[in-house]
């Protein structure tokens, strides 16, 4: 480990007055003064801007416009600074979307670990989609057998209602193109008589393997994919077609993916959670067994439970009866002896009648009333999302794998699984970012095991921890977080915590 201190030349940052000094690193500096003496600008506006805005800079030029970005703060020069990871420590707020992993903030560098590391899967055909660089092709050119002919088109718009003919051939003339490849032959553009294809095939080079060609080949391919919107197609004698693609793209299935965002990874983030249970994993719906719950008891005697029997005079018990009469159904013998369609119109409704689903629905409208909520939570309970299988997340993020595994997979591990999981995943080498996040997933799944919560799923809910638990999960996090190289910006870490433990 380098020892090195941060050197901040110049600082200007709000009321500093071209301020130089270092700071030493492995150890903790202190800044104190009078307030509106400038500390939160020296601190804030200029070590953790610069720091955050390099740790941002190692992620894709795409994935960085989503990413909070801090302003490039008014210094001369910054050396030696190391990423700073910014992590909110909010009061771990115990709402149904919080998990052990959501507490821990294991989900916050996982998602990072799945958007830079994930390699996806095809929705339609399971094969691995890997975005082709013209080395790529390259790759897979340079195998087949010398002498073989090679025509490398990229396709282009069939002339549409709006463009004519002639344009599109004046468009590809000025670029420098004047063949194209049409069932299995090369024509030039004045021959070229269009029929109904969609797209045309626009030769970018025609050549014979055999010769070192690697230069002629990229250089082609490069082109064909510039103009071809990211596609190509490499032409092999007279049949064999190779589609490649330089975007996120199954060639073969034609179905192309977002570059996926670390909130894709993100139950809490509308772009990855679910949206039938919008990340809750499970959904509250009417229960059967809680609203008919003796099936024995015929609808006159009240199997309908919320409805009562007849004694009660309820308005819904009233209906119920004209509807039967109506549909002539048997309100005398036991619920469980009515026939499966006369049952489903009870509770399904038909056109003319709300049944048990519309009555709920209508108390759905009026949940502003405690008394509806009362009565609605005595005939409701949870299921697991039967559209996500409570994995909480959409089928986007879950084409992703790390490993072997899909983040719902990894989340519905126990620590102790999940921990040997991240501690055999290898990193690319050089990619120091995500060494540094994946040491930090390490770090909590390890404490977490330590103090013993080894069984514990990542996906776990908060609020059906015991207090012992929380408590044991919130001492692992903060012991996980005291991650080396990583410089940790601390606004009076002493706020609010009682004289007794401030020694800590
Ligand atoms: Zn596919
Ligand atoms: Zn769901």
């Amino acid at each position: 480990m380098h020892n090195h201190p941060i050197k901040i030349k110049g600082a200007r940052q709000n009321n500093l007055k071209g301020l130089d000094l270092e700071i030493p690193l492995n150890q903790i500096t202190v800044v104190t003064g009078v307030s509106g003496s400038g500390k939160s600008s020296l601190a804030f506006d200029t070590l953790y801007a610069e720091g955050q805005r390099r740790y941002v800079e190692t992620f894709s030029p795409y994935a960085r416009q989503f990413m909070e970005r801090m302003d490039r703060p008014q210094v001369d020069a910054i050396e030696g600074i190391p990423p700073a990871i910014a992590i909110d420590r909010k009061d771990p707020v115990r709402t149904s979307r919080s998990t052990v992993g959501t507490m821990t903030e294991i989900t916050d560098y996982v998602k990072l670990l799945y958007a830079r590391l994930g390699q996806l899967y095809c929705k339609k055909c399971g094969k691995r989609v890997v975005p082709e660089t013209p080395e790529h092709v390259w790759q897979k050119l340079k195998k087949l057998p010398a002498g073989s002919e090679v025509i490398v088109t990229f396709p282009y718009p069939y002339p549409n209602a709006g463009v004519s003919v002639e344009q599109v051939c004046m468009e590809l003339g000025s670029m420098g193109f004047t063949r194209i490849y049409h069932n299995g032959r090369i024509l030039s553009l004045e021959e070229w008589q269009p029929r109904k294809e969609r797209t045309i095939h626009v030769v970018a080079d025609r050549l014979r393997m055999g010769r070192p060609d690697h230069l002629r080949i990229v250089d082609s391919v490069e082109q064909g994919f510039r103009f071809g919107g990211g596609k190509i197609d490499v032409w092999v004698g007279d049949k064999k077609r190779l589609s490649f693609s330089r975007g996120l793209e199954c060639a073969r299935c034609n179905i192309t993916y977002h570059t996926p965002l670390p909130n894709l990874f993100s139950f809490n983030s509308p772009i990855g959670a679910c949206e039938t249970c919008r990340g809750f994993g499970r959904n509250i719906d009417i229960d059967q067994d809680l609203i008919i719950p003796d099936t024995s008891l015929s609808l006159e005697q009240g199997a309908i439970k919320p409805w009562g029997d007849g004694q009660k005079l309820r308005m819904e018990f009233g209906d119920l009866m004209d509807f039967c009469r109506k549909e002539k159904i048997s309100t005398d013998i036991p619920f469980r002896q009515l026939t499966k369609t006369q049952k489903k119109k009870i509770i399904d409704g038909t056109s003319s009648y709300y049944g048990i689903r519309g009555f709920f629905q209508w108390l759905e409208t009026k949940t502003y009333k405690m008394h509806v909520r009362v009565f609605l939570s005595r005939y409701r309970s949870y299921t697991i999302c039967h559209d996500c299988n409570g994995t909480r997340f959409k089928e986007e993020p879950l084409l992703y794998r790390l490993g072997k595994y899909t983040i719902g997979q990894v989340y519905a591990m126990n620590v102790q699984e999940t921990g040997d999981f991240f501690r055999a995943l290898k990193v690319p080498p050089k990619d120091e970012a995500s060494r540094l996040v994946l040491e930090e997933v390490n770090n909590r799944l390890r404490y977490l095991k330590d103090v013993g919560l080894g069984y514990l799923t990542l996906d776990r809910q908060s609020r059906t921890l015991s207090g012992g638990e929380v408590q044991r999960v919130a001492l692992a996090s903060a012991l996980g977080s005291s991650l080396v190289s990583t410089l940790y910006v601390l606004d009076e870490p002493s706020i609010g915590l009682h004289p007794r433990d401030s020694h800590r």
